[in-house]
């Protein structure tokens, strides 16, 4: 069975799988996004009715895009020039049977919701990962969505035969379409046997069989109704692949099984909360002895105590911390700082009992030195600069606080 679309009497094409064609070049032209071609006849179906185009080759040259003109003519965006009159085209199989199954699961999946809720489709989108259904239903629950999804697979399993007709207007009557068609001449109904009649320009399979398997993935609140996610076939088979591997992962790494991972989880949040708190707690009392013992080893010189520290490997909030309690203590000029992942951060602070020196003053000495920046107020400033060595580090400031 050819699949072709012949250009000249508007027929349509077959949903078969294909092994090729032949065609003439009838017209070029140059976008801005490179070479397109017009056949006499073609098999590469354009984007439309929410179905992405087919892709595949003319003549060997790689079909980027394909789409259909105001006028009813169809384009192939080439990847560069083709100078050849007759060609071959062969499109990318994977991805029209893949659309297939997309396509005609959407059909089944829309007629499934008119019989279990009444609800009618009223957007659809085949996406690249995952496609989706808006229906016009606002209190659909997981348990309304798996009795549609399970009508659906039945449908599927049942492998009915998936028939082209084209009809005229007048014709129309005779057939339950599931809506309206959107064009009006001769149009073409996709039928379903026993189960939906559709107007409709998309590819489908031949035997509902084909589709595999339908799988909802999603429902969310959309203008009024419900926007429906779902896979099918080869999706689907991948998208389970994938899941359980995740859990497979998670459930090793945590060493239980799969149906005890929501209370591991929840326990590990819990174990995770309380071991927080009390890091908390101990950073808190190491930070208040770290700043007792600096003051207990400073030296007092014209009335101010001197106190320089630098850490390697130090969160710079907890010298900042340090600064803080030690600030609260009388007479107290401080110049501190930390190196974390290569940056040098410094806090220079004094007590408020000192009417001298100022502390962005202080600092700065210390940062210019190593060629950083830094400012602040006269009692609390802070700076960064590249990373020293400690002795080097702590030579600076020593130098910027006896200096001061
Ligand atoms: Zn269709």
């Amino acid at each position: 069975m050819q699949d072709i679309r012949p250009m000249t009497e508007k027929l349509y094409y077959h949903d078969a799988t294909l092994t090729g064609f032949t065609a003439r070049v009838v017209a070029r032209r140059e976008t801005e996004r490179g070479p397109a071609v017009q056949l006499d006849r073609t098999a590469f179906y354009p984007t439309s009715g929410g179905q992405p185009h087919d892709t595949g080759t003319l003549a060997g040259v790689p079909v980027l895009d394909v789409w259909e003109d105001e006028a009813g003519a169809i384009w192939h965006l080439l990847e560069r020039p083709l100078n050849a009159a007759e060609v071959t085209g062969q499109i990318d199989v994977a991805r029209r049977f893949d659309h297939m199954q997309q396509h005609t699961g959407q059909h089944l999946l829309s007629e499934a919701f008119v019989q279990a809720r009444a609800a009618a489709t009223v957007g659809f989108h085949l996406g690249t990962e995952a496609s989706t259904i808006d229906v016009t239903a606002d209190d659909l629950t997981w348990d309304a969505a798996f009795a549609v999804e399970d009508a659906v697979n039945a449908v599927i399993w049942e492998n009915r035969p998936v028939t082209l007709h084209f009809v005229t207007e007048a014709e129309l009557g005779d057939i339950p379409l599931r809506k309206p068609p959107a064009v009006s001449g001769v149009i073409r109904v996709v039928w379903v046997a026993g189960y939906d009649a559709s107007a409709c320009g998309g590819t489908h399979v031949a035997l509902t069989g084909e589709i595999g398997l339908l799988k909802i993935t999603g429902l969310e609140r959309y203008k009024g109704g419900t926007r429906v996610t779902f896979l099918c076939g080869g999706r689907a088979l991948r998208d389970y692949r994938r899941a359980l591997h995740t859990l497979r992962e998670v459930s090793a790494g945590l060493s239980v099984g799969q149906d005890e991972l929501p209370a591991a989880i929840g326990r590990l949040q819990d174990e995770t909360k309380s071991t927080l708190q009390a890091l908390r707690k101990t950073r808190g009392a190491l930070t208040e002895l770290e700043a007792e013992r600096l003051w207990a080893d400073a030296i007092e010189v014209d009335g101010a105590r001197r106190i320089a520290a630098h850490w390697d490997d130090r969160p710079f909030e907890e010298a900042r911390a340090i600064a803080s309690q030690l600030r609260e203590r009388p007479r107290a000029l401080l110049l501190l700082a930390t190196t974390e992942d290569d940056a040098l951060r410094l806090v220079c602070a004094r007590s408020d009992d000192l009417p001298a020196p100022h502390a962005a003053e202080v600092l700065r000495a210390a940062t210019q030195a190593f060629g950083g920046r830094g400012g602040g107020s006269p009692t609390l400033a802070q700076g960064g600069a590249q990373a020293r060595p400690h002795a080097e580090i702590m030579q600076v400031l020593k130098t910027a606080l006896q200096s001061a």
